[in-house]
């Protein structure tokens, strides 16, 4: 279909001025059909979870603080978005109308009610179930905001729940996507917006779907990118664009890396590549459909739209001669002996890989020596401590934490040096395109 899929991130929405700076974006597309997806504003989620973990924790007054604030945020946008005109009393400016209440107020209102229903009774269900069915709101307020501010603005907009679209199974908080229904659910809604109404502009929630049983679920942190793939894919669109807070694909984060240089083209390969070594510009997940589909994914700068951005696509032959570096904190390097100092054989590795998946623990880095297997691993306190003890009851454990784990694609000498001097590097294990160096922190 020739539909432009958009995904704004929570960084794009996260004020006034970014809501509009989105309506302004669109504008460079006038006429185009276009379909939003939108994810919570600013750090929602994070606060959501936060908000959640006092729900679980019975922890009333945090709570109740943290939804107050979450609640004035968006309404604070929300005033910003369409002012109350001074001395007018109640009245707000809507389009060029003034009107006593912009159905924007009630809408998000009846939401936050809602959410606080949810919050006045005691969690029937476990963790997972209750992150959906809470987490899930940050999208649902986001679109209540985008929705109305940009028909205000005079678009030709259709609100969709992505919960209506997006069919899952109930894994929750990590749900997996039932394509046929998923595909069925797009063709009957969008299909129909996109032929009958050329130039329509559709606009969903990012991150969540619904079970057969019509609970919220989720697709995982960032799961916004995905969704716009998720839609790509059954529209069969020609390119999914990422608007971000950088001018593309960098080959390094600037948050700890000095003067990054922007990617032009990379592979889907290479993209696989590095979402896998812990790269966090692109969802995981997001790859395969658009690769699937043949679909080109864009990446965006929404502070400087007309720029050119990065382009991945699926690329028979991708060279690059500059290095892209990955950085993972807070790491931490287990070492599994077998306790007789045995040498480290097929049964233990097979029982280590078992416990592992268990746990779902994913190795970053695995290196073994006869007498003993090492893997890297995100230092997850809760998950190491249950790991540490389920390895104790077979093999003899050392760890070592504190530790940083450095990635370098298409390395050289100079890339090497950049990253290591003046550190203490504990391990380093090199393939032809990739090295990964593990630091001490001291
Ligand atoms: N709002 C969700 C998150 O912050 C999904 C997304 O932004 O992609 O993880
Ligand atoms: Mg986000």
């Amino acid at each position: 279909m020739n539909v432009e899929v958009f995904k704004f991130g929570g960084a794009s929405v996260n004020s006034a001025e970014g809501v509009r700076n989105v309506a302004r974006i669109l504008d460079l597309y006038k006429g185009k059909s276009m379909m939003l997806v939108i994810s919570a504003m600013g750090k929602t989620t994070n606060a959501l979870e936060r908000i959640l973990q006092h729900y679980m924790d019975g922890d009333a007054v945090s709570m109740v603080e943290e939804y107050y604030k979450l609640r004035d945020f968006h309404l604070t946008i929300a005033n910003a978005l369409f002012p109350l005109i001074p001395d007018e009393g109640a009245e707000r400016v809507s389009a060029g109308r003034t009107v006593d209440e912009h159905p924007l107020f009630p809408d998000l209102e009846n939401l936050f009610d809602e959410l606080r229903a949810i919050l006045k009774q005691t969690p029937t269900a476990g963790y997972d179930e209750c992150y959906d069915h809470i987490v899930s709101y940050g999208e649902l307020f986001s679109t209540t905001i985008l929705y109305h501010f940009l028909e205000g603005e005079g678009l030709p907009v259709t609100r969709f729940d992505a919960r209506k679209l997006i069919s899952t199974d109930s894994s929750f908080r990590d749900a997996r996507v039932d394509w046929k229904k998923t595909q069925l659910a797009i063709q009957k809604q969008l299909f129909t917006l996109f032929q009958d109404h050329k130039g329509s502009i559709g606009l969903t929630q990012g991150f969540i779907g619904s079970d057969p049983d019509g609970r919220s679920t989720t697709l995982g942190r960032e799961g916004s990118d995905f969704t716009a793939a998720i839609l790509g894919y059954c529209m069969r669109v020609k390119e999914v664009t990422i608007w971000k807070d950088v001018p593309g694909i960098l080959n390094a984060d600037p948050k700890w890396f000095d003067n990054p240089v922007k990617l032009d083209l990379l592979s889907f390969l290479e993209a696989v590549e590095l979402a896998y070594f812990g790269a966090t510009v692109i969802h995981p997940k997001t790859i395969k459909p658009l690769e699937n589909a043949n679909i080109t994914l864009l990446v965006k700068s929404f502070l400087h739209p007309e720029e050119e951005g990065t382009k991945v696509k699926s690329l028979q032959e991708w060279k690059i001669d500059i290095p892209i570096f990955i950085r993972k904190q807070n790491q931490v390097l287990i070492s599994i002996m077998p306790r007789d100092f045995s040498f480290v054989v097929e049964q233990n590795l097979s029982q280590i890989f078992t416990i592992l998946a268990q746990l779902h623990v994913k190795a970053n880095v695995m290196q073994n020596s006869a007498i003993s297997f090492s893997i890297c691993t995100d230092n997850d306190q809760k998950k190491i401590k249950l790991l540490i003890s389920e390895l104790q009851k077979s093999f003899e454990i050392r760890f070592n934490e504190g530790l940083e784990l450095y990635t370098i694609r298409h390395y050289n000498d100079g890339a090497i040096q950049r990253i290591i001097s003046g550190k203490n590097v504990i391990l380093e294990q090199k393939t032809r395109n990739t090295i990964h160096l593990i630091v001490q922190i001291t």
